[in-house]
């Protein structure tokens, strides 16, 4: 069996797609999710773009181990030398460099000639051997690229001492049977390419990226390159999920494994989900909230038989437990930290005490407290923003016949602050009367709210995309009053709004 390399770049090319805000906890969040999952690579971001990036990636590379960590950087040193000072504390750190081989990038883009591209590649990845002895190049829009001309780059990188060639299909332009032979043709054709993990990128612009990525796989690529979700720029990328369950469940075909715990792929899907506020379709391969729903009367009557009759893999194999044994609130600590412990949370003392008084809360007004309910507060409880703004009380009336109106009563830097607003509804109403007291400008952007949990007494998650000064922030909040969790998340964007200002 060969062991296929699984690099997530969620926290590069899925974070710089639309719409899309992470700040440096919510990101070092993730990455420990990443570490569980147990994938190969890490791309953490690309240093050079903001301070904001540079500090994500320079965190997670002291923070998360057992893992490579890289950052992206362009094939110019000033590139390499930031993505190398954030890298640098990591326990073992990979430097991607990349530079566009296709002719119209070289033409119009990059206004350099082929033998210049090929001179830049060169050079980069020397002085990033320099730096780090892991260094990956990429020759972006590869398949649109003249083959020997990427025949001739690969060669040339990997004399400089590219450890990882990355072929990757930035458009999302190729056909799978296409792709397939590029990269036979690269195997055959390029100098030194046996010395070297040859890895794949595909975008998902024809919705073709999986299908590419597993094209390449049975032709040799030792190394995927995917997000969770399929998060990334316009259509996305590969999707983690689809990619490792595909060569798992089809493992005979091709004769390949990876290394990833594949029952974390369920919470993975539902952590960047709720982080980035970014729902998954519901008929989404794999995590889709009815990837594992038999409805159909025949179907269901086969499955009693025997499961294999439609299933072809189990919902327990991604981490979907069947088990649903309540906590409710007879439960003690003890249930309550194994059950965390069960769902990946290892949690000090004083972390568990905390979120013991939550659940206590929870518990008094839902009679079952279920798995996603204690992430939720697990989320809610550790999202780590310094609140300058907390809600202490809060009424609203409402009705068919009256005018919505809100008061607030919000402690600023723990002193209580009321005010009070009428709006086009209740959510307006609050969000008014938030805004007498915060005497910012917000545009809300956003507004998105789903169930979480079953059952009537469900908990709601609200998230808000937000604008001020030109910057969007994502608030989310959470609980089984939805105009309270409307108001949880107004304020946790917010905060952020009010932090970011700080640093
Ligand atoms: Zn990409």
């Amino acid at each position: 069996m060969r062991m296929i390399k699984i690099f997530d770049t969620t926290l590069r090319d899925g974070e710089q797609s639309a719409g899309i805000n992470l700040n440096v906890e919510e990101k070092l969040q993730i990455a420990r999710q990443l570490a569980r999952l147990n994938v190969d690579i890490i791309e953490a971001g690309f240093a050079i773009v903001s301070p904001g990036d540079f500090a994500s990636v320079q965190t997670i590379a002291r923070e998360i181990k057992g893992v490579t960590v890289c950052s992206l950087a362009r094939a110019v040193k000033v590139d390499i030398e930031r993505a190398w000072e954030a890298l640098k504390e990591a326990e073992n750190p990979l430097i991607h460099t990349f530079i566009a081989t296709s002719d119209i990038h070289m033409k119009y883009k990059l206004n350099k000639s082929p033998d210049q591209v090929v001179a830049m590649a060169v050079e980069a990845v020397k002085y990033a051997r320099g730096l780090c002895p892991n260094v990956e190049f990429s020759a972006e829009d590869a398949t649109r690229s003249d083959w020997d001309f990427l025949c001739r780059i690969f060669g040339e990188v990997i004399k400089a001492g590219a450890t990882v060639i990355n072929v990757p299909d930035t458009v999302g332009y190729a056909m799978p049977s296409e792709f397939a032979r590029l990269i036979r043709y690269l195997k055959e054709n390029t100098p030194g390419i046996d010395k070297v993990s040859l890895s794949v990128h595909c975008h998902n612009d024809l919705g073709l990226a999986v299908a590419n990525s597993l094209a390449a796989v049975e032709n040799g690529a030792d190394q995927v390159e995917c997000t969770i979700n399929g998060l990334g720029e316009r259509a996305g990328n590969a999707a983690l999920e689809e990619v490792v369950m595909a060569i798992k469940t089809r493992a005979e075909n091709f004769k390949a494994d990876t290394r990833i715990v594949t029952e974390q792929i369920y919470r993975s899907s539902r952590l960047v989900s709720t982080l980035t506020g970014k729902p998954v379709q519901h008929n989404k391969a794999i995590v889709g909230s009815n990837a594992f729903a038999h409805e159909a009367g025949i179907h269901q009557d086969g499955m009693l038989k025997n499961r294999m009759t439609y299933e072809i893999m189990t919902p327990q194999s991604i981490g979907l437990s069947q088990s649903n044994i309540v906590l409710g609130k007879h439960s003690g600590r003890h249930a309550v930290k194994n059950r965390l412990l069960e769902l990946g949370y290892n949690l000090d003392e004083l972390e568990i005490e905390q979120i013991y008084q939550r659940f206590i809360e929870l518990a008094d007004k839902k009679k079952e407290v279920t798995d996603s309910d204690l992430e939720a507060l697990v989320r809610n409880e550790f999202q780590a923003v310094a609140d300058r703004f907390e809600l202490e009380y809060l009424h609203v009336s409402t009705g068919n016949s009256t005018i919505p109106t809100a008061t607030i009563r919000l402690k600023v830097d723990e002193t209580p602050v009321q005010e009070a607003s009428c709006g086009d509804g209740p959510v307006d109403a609050v969000y008014k009367a938030i805004d007498r007291i915060t005497k910012l400008k917000v545009k809300l952007d956003e507004y998105n709210i789903k169930a979480v949990t079953s059952g009537e007494d469900a908990l709601g998650e609200v998230t808000v995309k937000v604008r001020e000064n030109g910057n969007a922030y994502i608030g989310r909040g959470l609980s089984t009053d939805i105009i309270e969790a409307s108001a949880l998340a107004y304020l946790h964007a917010i905060n952020k709004i009010i932090r970011a200002s700080n640093k």
